[in-house]
Formats: C-alpha cells, structure tokens, sequence
C-alpha cells in the first residue's frame, strides 16, 4: 500500500532529498531526533518481509548510506543506522526504510 514516502518519491509533497539514484532516495527527517538523521528508502514499496528477490536492493540501500555519510561528513566520527519493525519496533511508516542518525554522540539504544 502507498504509504507517504510514495508521495516523496513521486514529488507529491515536498522532502530535503540528499541522495537519489533509480532504486534509493534518501531525504531529511521531517521530525530530527539527531543533528544528521536521514530517511533511505528504497523505491520499491518493500515491506518488513524482505525477500529473496530484494536482497540486492538492500545491498543497493547500504551502499547509499555509507555515500550519504561520507558526503554529510559523518562518516569518519560515526553514525548509526536503525530500521523499525512493527509495533514494539516503534514503526510509522510501512514502507521499508532505515534512519541514518548522526552528528553527535548518540545515546543508548533504547
Ligand atoms: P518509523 O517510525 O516508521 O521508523 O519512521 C518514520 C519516520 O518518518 C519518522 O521519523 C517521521 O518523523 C518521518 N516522517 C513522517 N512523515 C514524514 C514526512 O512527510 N516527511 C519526512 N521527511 N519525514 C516524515
């Protein structure tokens, strides 16, 4: 099901795009909760089921990330990179995607 980050990809609403590629977009969260967090998605509306066949998209999403940071400047002092599944994940959008939080120091996990 089209979720809002369709709506991104498609240039219906409006997002801080830093990466874009055929497969991966990648733009600013609406809501930060570090100095650098990042939304990448794959185009494909992939849900938490990933399978057999998108494995190589997921290669294509880490990839992303590793440019993203190196061209935001997080790369050398670290970041992380967290993907929220369903319910006690926390998850809001169901459509694949992982944060990509950095900038400072980040705290525990949970
Ligand atoms: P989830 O909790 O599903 O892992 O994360 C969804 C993320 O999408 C949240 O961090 C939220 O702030 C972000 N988000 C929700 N709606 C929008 C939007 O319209 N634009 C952008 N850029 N981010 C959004």
């Amino acid at each position: 099901m089209a979720t809002i980050f369709t709506k991104i990809i498609n240039r219906e609403i409006p997002a801080a795009i830093v990466f874009e590629n055929d497969k991966v977009i990648a733009f600013k969260d609406i809501n930060p909760q570090a100095p650098v967090h990042i939304l990448v998605v794959p185009k494909k509306e992939t849900v938490n089921d990933i399978k057999e066949e998108d494995k190589e998209l997921i290669g294509e999403v880490y990839l992303a990330i590793g440019k993203i940071a190196a061209d935001l400047g997080i790369a050398e002092e670290g970041y992380r990179v967290i993907a929220n599944c369903n319910e006690y994940g926390g998850q809001e959008v169901f459509h694949i995607h992982f944060h990509l939080l950095g900038g400072k120091k980040l705290g525990p996990l949970v």
